[in-house]
Parts: structure tokens; sequence; C-alpha cells
């Protein structure tokens, strides 16, 4: 499977979170391999209050809630998928 492009604007649903591309910016990881740090905005599952969350790629672990909210499972969560 190919590694979606993501871009300004981009926009990821994962279990009916809305994630919005706001940055990407290269990045140099400590090993010296060349990656992409990509902030995501999106509305917390709790209080719908949008927040920013920074990756290098797209993945389920992404957060859901705003910081006042972290860690907070709501009943609607899904089970995560490992691979
Ligand atoms: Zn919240």
């Amino acid at each position: 499977m190919t590694t979606p492009v993501i871009r300004l604007g981009s926009i990821r649903t994962y279990f009916g979170v809305r994630y919005t591309v706001v940055d990407v910016q290269p990045h140099t990881r400590r090993d010296g391999r060349l990656c992409r740090l990509v902030t995501w905005r999106a509305a917390c599952r709790a209080c719908g209050q949008p927040f920013e969350t920074r990756r290098g790629v797209f993945t389920h672990r992404l957060t859901q809630n705003c910081r006042l909210h972290l860690g907070q499972r709501l009943p609607a969560a899904p089970t995560e998928q490992q691979r």
C-alpha cells in the first residue's frame, strides 16, 4: 500500500473524527532520516473544541480529544486495530 499524499488542507477521517492538515514541516529524525511533521486539527470528541496534534504520519493513534479531555475514553471509541 502506498502512502497517501499529505498536504495542506488534506482531510482524513478516523472513526468520525475529521482531521485537517494545517501545517506540514520537513523534519529530520534522530537517525538522520527525513520525514514530515504534520499538524492536524480536529474537534474534540468530548467538547467539540478544536485542537491540534502533531504527528509524522496519519495514524490511528492521533489524539481524539483536546488537552482538557485527553485520555478520556468515550463510549463510542472503537477498539484499536493493530497490524
Ligand atoms: Zn475537549
